[in-house]
């Protein structure tokens, strides 16, 4: 049976400038005209998951600005897509996007928005759900406000998938999500080496994803690692593939497809990601056939 996904996390407008290569330290580059967008990876993979074919709910904190209502404007009318804002006087949270001619990225965003999330709002946005609905959540928000909705969601029963990443502390968190999912690098930062190159399991995690770029994942879980090969494609611009991947996994557990499936669509929708520029506009539409 098909259930919901449910996503309390954050938006942000994204700022992108695209330049022929990354700034080293203390140097400057120089950038054309910006491109302005919606962002935030609680938006971008709640987007992602209502692409996929699921009916999202997405919680999200913005600002009373120009900048809350350029987000809401176009989430309007998104298909499967309900979004409860949480006005704040404060501004919209943003990040600034490099991207480089290659496609690599870097990104520095703002969060006063999204830390303003207190732990009651973030366990009470979960109160809507039904059990084996899907509770999606990532970096963003503060660990307590995190940590409050993924416990209530394991009290309803939810199914919890978390994009963990620091500064958030996997520690306190590890028994309430089912699945954890980290890039390379932040697998390294929380869980060591080993495991993020599945010389050895994590502690604690029911299962762990960890993905790895262009190399595609590697999926932790009771039985071993298992290596997950992404298809290959010619990227134009990295940025937002990992929400592509968490928002179409969530997705396939939520309509019923199994994880091994969930996750080799995720792949498939993060490697046509990267073929495109921009993070949430470059998230295709899936029909159900391709699951
Ligand atoms: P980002 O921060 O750029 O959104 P990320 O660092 O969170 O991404 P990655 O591990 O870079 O996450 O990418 C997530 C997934 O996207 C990978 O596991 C892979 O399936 C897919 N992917 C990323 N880059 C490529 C690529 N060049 N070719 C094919 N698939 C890719």
């Amino acid at each position: 049976m098909s259930r919901g996904v449910h996503v309390v996390g954050n938006a942000a407008v994204d700022i992108i400038y695209r330049v022929d290569r990354l700034p080293r330290s203390g140097e400057t580059r120089l950038a054309g005209r910006p491109h302005r967008d919606c962002g935030g990876k609680g938006l971008n993979q709640a987007v992602a998951a209502a692409r996929a074919g699921a009916r999202v709910v997405f919680h999200a904190p913005v600002g009373r600005d120009r900048e809350a209502e350029m987000l809401a404007a176009a989430l309007a009318g998104h298909d499967g897509l309900t979004v409860r804002w949480w006005p704040r006087p404060l501004a919209t949270d943003h990040s600034i996007i490099l991207v480089e001619d290659g496609g690599e990225n870097i990104v520095v965003s703002t969060t006063e928005c999204a830390h303003s999330v207190s732990e009651a709002e973030a366990a009470h946005a979960v109160d809507g759900t039904q059990a084996g609905d899907v509770l999606l959540m990532q970096p963003g928000l503060t660990d307590a406000a995190t940590r409050a909705a993924l416990a209530r969601g394991r009290a309803r029963g939810l199914v919890s998938i978390l994009n963990v990443a620091p500064p958030l502390d996997p520690g306190p968190l590890l028994g309430l999500a089912d699945v954890m999912v980290a890039n390379k690098d932040e697998a390294v930062a929380l869980f060591g080496a080993p495991v993020a190159d599945g010389r050895h399991p994590p502690k604690g995690v029911a299962r762990l994803v960890v993905t790895r770029g262009a190399r595609g994942a590697l999926l932790w879980e009771a039985g071993g690692c298992t290596v997950l090969p992404a298809p290959t494609v010619d990227p134009v611009d990295t940025t937002g593939a990992g929400d592509a991947f968490a928002g179409t996994l969530a997705a396939g557990i939520a309509l019923g497809v199994d994880l091994r499936r969930a996750l080799a669509a995720a792949m498939r929708s993060a490697a046509d990601s990267v073929t495109r520029r921009g993070t949430h506009a470059a998230i295709a539409t899936l029909t159900p056939p391709r699951w």
